[in-house]
């Protein structure tokens, strides 16, 4: 499963916030054992949002967008999706009760117009119901495409993709990606032979070309981190694997010059 995720917010481009659904939905992504390959930041631009879509598919199975799903103009990921696709806009009634209750919990007038544009989705799609908020998500599924539209608030994000996209890419990948984490002592602390990237690289010598699990290096300002991942059916399979690589790395480099060793969470 390749996935490209595409995030849509002109206050992206302008720098205006960070982009932290691209890092919430890479790292979630990789959990899911699902391989991201590209991420995509467009503005609020129906013209741009249809480039982006349409190159994400000829490089991606199935794309994760987010953002665009309010009730203002400039917000129209859906509206660019079913054109992708040629669907029309329903309206979902589920999501429009959803929408109401949620609008009388927060003590707001009755669902106005530009509220009921929330609650239209593309014919045909699975409709996913917001518990924070007010944007339902979608996933929209046709010909071995997929496509996961998500609100852009973190806030309803991520509760969003837990409670109902994890599962649905797992189904799907079947497997899971796990990692730890093997941070050495820093340059003050190690022999001159174990810090750098490059000498930390040669001593792991034929592990950094190991294919699953993988071997890989990552310098960091206190010292190197060794990160092992493998992909496996499940956790404890994953574990397993990476248990021998693990004590070779402890050989290697001696446990005393290991100060962290811990699964990536
Ligand atoms: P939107 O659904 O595009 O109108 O986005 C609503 C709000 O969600 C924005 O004003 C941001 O505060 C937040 N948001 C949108 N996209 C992102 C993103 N990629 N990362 C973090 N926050 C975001
Ligand atoms: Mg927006």
């Amino acid at each position: 499963m390749i996935v490209e995720i595409i995030c849509v917010g002109t206050e992206l481009l302008l720098g205006n916030i960070l982009n932290t659904n691209a890092q919430y939905l890479s790292k979630k992504l990789a959990e899911a054992g699902a391989e991201v390959h590209f991420q995509t930041v467009v503005g609020d631009n129906p013209a741009r949002i249809m480039d982006a879509v349409r190159i994400a598919f000829t490089r991606a199975d199935t794309i994760i967008l987010s953002g665009g799903l309010g009730p203002t103009k400039d917000d129209m990921t859906k509206e660019k999706i079913a054109e992708f696709f040629g669907r029309k806009l329903v309206l979902d009634e589920a999501a429009l009760r959803n929408l109401e209750g949620f609008m009388n919990r927060m003590n707001r007038e009755t669902v106005k117009k530009n509220i009921r544009k929330q609650a239209m989705v593309p014919e045909g799609s699975t409709v996913l119901y917001n518990h924070h908020g007010t944007a339902p998500g979608i996933i929209l599924e046709e010909n071995g495409r997929s496509c996961i539209m998500l609100p852009g608030p973190p806030k309803e994000l991520e509760p969003m993709f837990e409670e109902y996209c994890m599962e649905w890419i797992r189904r799907r990948t079947q497997c899971v990606l796990v990692s730890m984490n093997i941070k050495l002592r820093s340059m003050k602390e190690a022999p001159v032979s174990i810090v750098g990237e490059a000498a930390v690289e040669e001593a792991l010598g034929d592990l950094v070309n190991g294919v699953n699990p993988t071997t890989a290096t990552y310098a960091k300002e206190d010292g190197c981190l060794i990160r092992v991942t493998a992909e496996a059916p499940d956790h404890e399979e994953a574990m397993k694997m990476m248990a021998p690589v693990v004590e070779r790395i402890k050989e290697i480099f001696g446990e005393e010059y290991i100060k962290e060793l811990k699964e990536d969470i």
